[in-house]
């Protein structure tokens, strides 16, 4: 769904709900507001009801004191008329009377001994009417007798006159009528004239409030009852559902005072009734009756001079949901249309919106198709307007970094593969692994040199250390760790198969983009072949050395044995063995096995052994082989030692090739004979042994400096031009240094350094082997 219906919609559905709200609203305010309308309109009918009724009572009272006061004249007319003695009497004589002075009826009351009773009457009705159960009349009646003044409350008293209000007549019960009572003590009966119905009707009419309730419920239809109650008397149990009272039942005490109760419900009606007296507020509820939904208020009316009373009124509630459904009908319509209006109008707002949104949503997706080369064109101001400056210098710089990064990689992937080729291609092996020895990658000639297949061994740890060169592979671990680089570090590796290969390695630390050390690159290389030529040259360089000694070896050899023939011949001759003689020639015979030994150990093949010894036995041992030879060329060793031991790890016949051929190119280098002066230190601060052997020689021209050590350089005629070579091997395989400094003329110096090989202690412990091995230095010299 796009922005902008979502924003339509969403724009559409508030005002809908707020229409929707504003409804119910309306529509619970209307219901409340006519409610409430309806209620003052009932107070105020009632409180005009209750002024009528006031009015109504006024002049009640005024026609009842009319009506008393002609009750009163026709009793003193008729007690002069009458016989003072009631058996004088007929009822005859009181139907003229009773024309006579104008009233319905007379009657006349004569006391029994327990009773007060009509006797005599206009009214046959009437006759025989007892009064004892008439309360307070009765009362009334006995006080009249007794020609006391009447002191009954109800009604109105004269002198000897007692006269009620309106009231039922207990002889004819339909019948309203109006009473008064004469006795003046002068007649042994009571005077009782009265009006009835017919005559108080017009009266009656007035009285009653009922026609002002037709009048009112005339000109306000929706008023269905109004009923006057009195609350002392009302919901009693007697009563009946139309609110009539077989106890109370006098116009006074009656529950319903005036209008009708038909739409009662005597329960909820007598609570809301006390409710209403009790606190002098109206009481309104809607309720259900006849079957219709109705309003009903009960009003409380306090007038001055009569007891206080509730006015009902009931309204038909029809009006009040008409009212309401009418309004809600017009409220809905309006909502309508103007739902309508927002509905098209939100859409047109949220198109204008969402416009711009819609040409960028374009153009990113253009970018995100990897197109750069357009703008966006919105000329706005809003947020929109800058979101499209900041999209368009983003696409610009898009397209920039694209394509430098196209660029880069294009670069990258082609050293990537330049690289990849010279890993694959090169004839070292090479292999990857991270810190922890698991192998990341290896190339081919790695394949090819171990015989391990690269998706063998990639992941897992590389088995071609030897058990013997691990602790070795540990220390360097260490060293690559903290960054340095071992660099042609020769050694012996395992194959797959589990032969052994002589191996060059360079190892360095592989670092990431931050400088961290994350792997580490082994570059290895075979070098059994050129170890064997190594070995070949070395052999052949021996030889030679071997047989150019050996003319210096016979010669050696020789003297002794002349001296032994000469003492031989000697004993032979005097045939007695002179001692000192033997001792000669035993001597003799020693210094020819020393050397022949020397001879042998040089000339014979031997397996390469390193062990440490002492360089000053070393030495000492060459120079006696080449003693001899030194004195047939008038050239003489000098040898400056210091008294320390100079141990170093070494292969004793290795060493002591390397001095034959450098004592040899300073003897060969002094043809007039002259001093070879040797020195020899220990250098405690490096740990390392230092060999100066400086001749008195012709020198080595500046030119051919670079050359020396090149294989089969040499200039002379009978020379191998491997001497300096080898030995520079040699000397490179013990981990040393050698170095040539010459001046034409003057001498060369050849200086060897070696390592010194561990502790003193260790030192001193091989000292005292070699001491037990070899015969003392000072011995060789002789
Ligand atoms: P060779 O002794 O068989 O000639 P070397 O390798 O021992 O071979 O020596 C190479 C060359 O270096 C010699 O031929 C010589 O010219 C020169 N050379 C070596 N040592 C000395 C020296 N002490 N004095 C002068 N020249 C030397
Ligand atoms: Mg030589």
């Amino acid at each position: 769904m796009s922005i902008k219906t979502k924003l339509s919609i969403i724009m559409s559905c508030s005002v809908f709900v707020i229409l929707v709200l504003n409804i119910a609203l309306n529509y619970y305010t209307t219901e409340e507001n006519l409610r409430q309308d309806s209620e003052m309109k009932m107070v105020l009918t009632a409180k005009q009801i209750a002024i009528a009724v006031e009015q109504n009572q006024y002049s009640s009272n005024y026609v009842t004191r009319q009506i008393g006061n002609n009750l009163w004249l026709a009793s003193i007319i008729a007690a002069e008329e009458l016989d003072p003695d009631i058996n004088n009497i007929t009822n005859e004589e009181l139907v003229r009377l009773s024309q006579k002075v104008g009233v319905s009826h007379i009657s006349l009351l004569e006391q029994t001994p327990d009773d007060i009773v009509v006797t005599r009457s206009s009214d046959p009705r009437e006759i025989g009417l007892s009064t004892k159960s008439m309360s307070y009349w009765y009362e009334a009646f006995k006080q009249l007798f007794d020609k006391h003044q009447v002191t009954i409350p109800q009604g109105q008293t004269k002198d000897h006159f007692w006269s009620d209000g309106f009231e039922y007549s207990t002889s004819s019960p339909s019948d309203v009528d109006i009473w008064g009572y004469y006795h003046d003590g002068k007649r042994n009966y009571i005077i009782n004239p009265f009006y009835n119905n017919a005559e108080v009707d017009d009266y009656v009419k007035i009285s009653s409030p009922n026609e002002i309730l037709n009048k009112i419920r005339e000109v306000n239809p929706s008023i269905l009852e109004i009923t006057g109650i009195n609350p002392l008397t009302f919901g009693s149990p007697t009563m009946n559902v139309d609110g009539r009272d077989e106890k109370f039942n006098k116009l006074n005490n009656k529950p319903i005072r005036f209008g009708t109760y038909q739409y009662g419900t005597a329960e909820e009606d007598h609570r809301a009734v006390v409710k209403a007296v009790r606190t002098g507020q109206n009481v309104t509820f809607v309720s259900q009756a006849r079957g219709q939904k109705v309003l009903k208020s009960f009003i409380p009316i306090f007038a001055p001079n009569q007891s206080s009373y509730v006015i009902s009124i009931v309204t038909d509630y029809r009006q009040i949901s008409s009212m309401i459904s009418e309004q809600l009908v017009s409220h809905a319509s309006i909502s309508l249309v103007l739902l309508e209006i927002v509905i098209f109008g939100s859409y047109l707002l949220a198109g204008y919106i969402t416009r711009p949104i819609q040409s960028i949503l374009d153009k990113v997706n253009d970018v995100a198709d990897g197109h750069f080369d357009f703008r966006l064109k919105i000329r706005r101001r809003d947020e929109l307007g800058q979101l499209a400056n900041r999209i368009n210098a983003m696409i610009r710089n898009l397209g920039h970094y694209t394509n430098r990064l196209k660029q880069m990689y294009e670069e990258n992937r082609a050293v990537k593969e330049h690289l990849e080729s010279v890993i694959n291609q090169t004839a070292d092996a090479i292999h990857i692994t991270d810190l922890e020895g698991n192998v990341l990658r290896v190339n081919r000639a790695f394949e090819q040199l171990y015989g391990w297949k690269s998706r063998e061994v990639e992941g897992r740890k590389l088995r071609i250390i030897p058990p013997d060169a691990e602790e070795e592979m540990l220390e360097q671990h260490a060293q690559l760790v903290e960054g340095l680089s071992i660099t042609s570090n020769e050694t012996v590796w395992m194959k797959k198969d589990g032969s052994r290969v002589e191996v060059s390695v360079s190892t360095a630390p592989v670092r990431d983009e931050e400088g961290e050390i994350t792997a580490l690159i082994s570059v290895s290389r075979d070098i059994t072949n050129r170890n064997r030529m190594e070995e070949l040259l070395r052999r052949s360089e021996k030889l030679t050395t071997v047989g150019q000694l050996a003319a210096g070896v016979a010669h050696e050899i020789r003297n002794p044995l002349t001296t032994l023939r000469g003492f031989l011949q000697l004993q032979q001759q005097t045939n007695k063995l002179n001692h000192r003689h033997l001792d000669l020639m035993l001597s003799e015979l020693d210094r020819i096995n020393l050397i022949v030994g020397e001879f042998l150990i040089l000339a014979k093949p031997q397996a390469v052994h390193f062990q440490d010894r002492d360089i000053r036995f070393i030495l000492g041992d060459v120079i006696s082989l080449l003693d001899s030879q030194a004195h047939l060329h008038g050239v003489e060793f000098i040898l400056n030692a210091s008294s320390e031991s100079a141990m170093v790890h070494c292969e004793e016949n290795q060493l002591k090739q390397v001095f034959i051929n450098v004592l040899k190119n300073g003897m060969e280098a002094m043809p007039e004979g002259g001093a070879i002066r040797i020195k020899l230190k220990y250098m405690e601060e490096q740990q390392r042994v230092r060999i100066e052997i400086k001749d008195e020689g012709i020198g080595i021209p500046e030119e051919i400096m670079p050359k020396l050590g090149e294989p089969f350089f040499t200039n002379k005629e009978t020379g191998t031009g491997l001497g300096l070579m080898v030995s520079q091997r040699i000397i490179q395989s013990h981990k040393g240094m050698m170095d040539i400094k010459s001046v034409m003329n003057k001498g060369t110096t050849v200086i060897i350094e070696l390592p010194s090989s561990g502790l003193q202690q260790q030192e001193e412990k091989h000292q005292e082997e070699d001491e037990e091995e070899q015969p003392p230095l000072a011995d060789k010299e002789n």
